[in-house]
């Protein structure tokens, strides 16, 4: 691939990205089996500061322990690997992938007694997910055809490779007809997620959005968004949500650390309220990118600095 930044760190070591690779063999290329974040690093007025960092790297240890994959790295290790990775590319804001793997460990899909994951942890530069002009304009989305999976099928709670097959076919359908994001329903018919980001809708001043069990992942960015809009005064209600409310939001839209704060303007060529970026939503947005230029007290402490 296209060297996106100089290094990448690799089981311990910092390894140019072109080096990078692994063994056609392995595990999790046949059988799915890694656990990832999406984690970003913004360029504050202070230096680089990676948002929420701690509750990145723990997910991605309990993502593993679900899985029961052995990760041979501490929470510690991999927050202070991450930010070398950083440091090593002289980045001031970045993308950060860590994922831990199974590797080359032999066939069959249970991997051997006393086996470990091999962890990897890039960083590169990376702007607005949905394009710029999402953030302003909204997008437009479909509800998917296809349906998150079952609960007890594959937990929803880790963040796994595999389960973006589930993301390809909602994201591609969509692509495919001419909207720019899908958004799907879970097993019983209730609203969900998008392919890749958390679902909020406003109504009536309240915010709303769909409880983590309807398949949803725990997003950090839904957490944040709870978090910031109950301090602006602002009702949350984590609660089941109809297809419908969609149609009949005054606002609606989607969080993710790519996709930071989309507003969505249309479901299923339905105009949402105003049909472009609404006042909470605005309000909202402010708030968050308000914690990178400094016009939001970090008043939880989510940015750790790089020095
Ligand atoms: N749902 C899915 C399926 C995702 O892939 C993501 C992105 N990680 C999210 C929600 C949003 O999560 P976060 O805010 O932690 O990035």
């Amino acid at each position: 691939t296209t060297a996106k930044s100089d290094y990448i760190w690799f089981n311990g070591e910092m390894v140019p990205w072109a080096d990078a690779k692994i063994h056609v063999m392995s595990h999790a290329l046949h059988y799915g089996t890694s656990v990832f974040e999406g984690v970003r690093c913004y360029e504050t007025n202070k230096g680089p500061a990676i948002f929420r960092h701690k509750e990145h790297a723990q997910r991605l240890l309990n993502s593993a322990k679900i899985y029961r994959f052995p990760v041979p790295y501490s929470l510690e290790e991999i927050m202070e690997a991450t930010r070398q990775v950083i440091k090593k590319n002289n980045l001031k804001s970045a993308y950060i992938r860590p994922l831990a793997f199974i590797g080359d460990v032999g066939m069959g899909v249970i991997p051997p007694a006393g086996y470990q994951t091999d962890v990897m942890i890039a960083a590169f530069p990376w702007g607005a997910y949905l394009g710029e002009d999402a953030l302003e304009q909204g997008i437009d989305a479909m509800v998917s055809s296809w349906n998150r999976f079952a609960p007890n099928t594959i937990p929803a709670a880790a963040k796994a490779g595999g389960n973006y097959l589930s993301s390809l076919l909602i994201g591609s359908e969509a692509r495919a007809n001419g909207f720019q994001e899908g958004i799907a329903l879970d097993v019983n018919g209730q609203l969900s997620e998008g392919s890749g980001e958390n679902l909020f809708i406003v109504k009536d001043g309240i915010l709303f959005t769909p409880l983590l069990s309807s398949s949803a992942l725990p997003g950090i960015t839904r957490d944040a968004i709870i978090t910031l809009a109950r301090d602006l005064g602002i009702e949350v209600r984590e609660q089941t949500l109809s297809r419908e409310s969609l149609y009949l939001a005054d606002e609606v839209f989607m969080t993710g650390t790519a996709a930071e704060i989309t507003p969505v303007r249309s479901v299923d060529r339905i105009q949402v309220g105003i049909g472009r970026c609404g006042p909470i939503t605005k309000q909202i947005q402010q708030t968050f990118f308000g914690l990178f230029n400094g016009k939001t007290e970090d008043k939880y402490g989510w940015l750790d600095l790089i020095k």
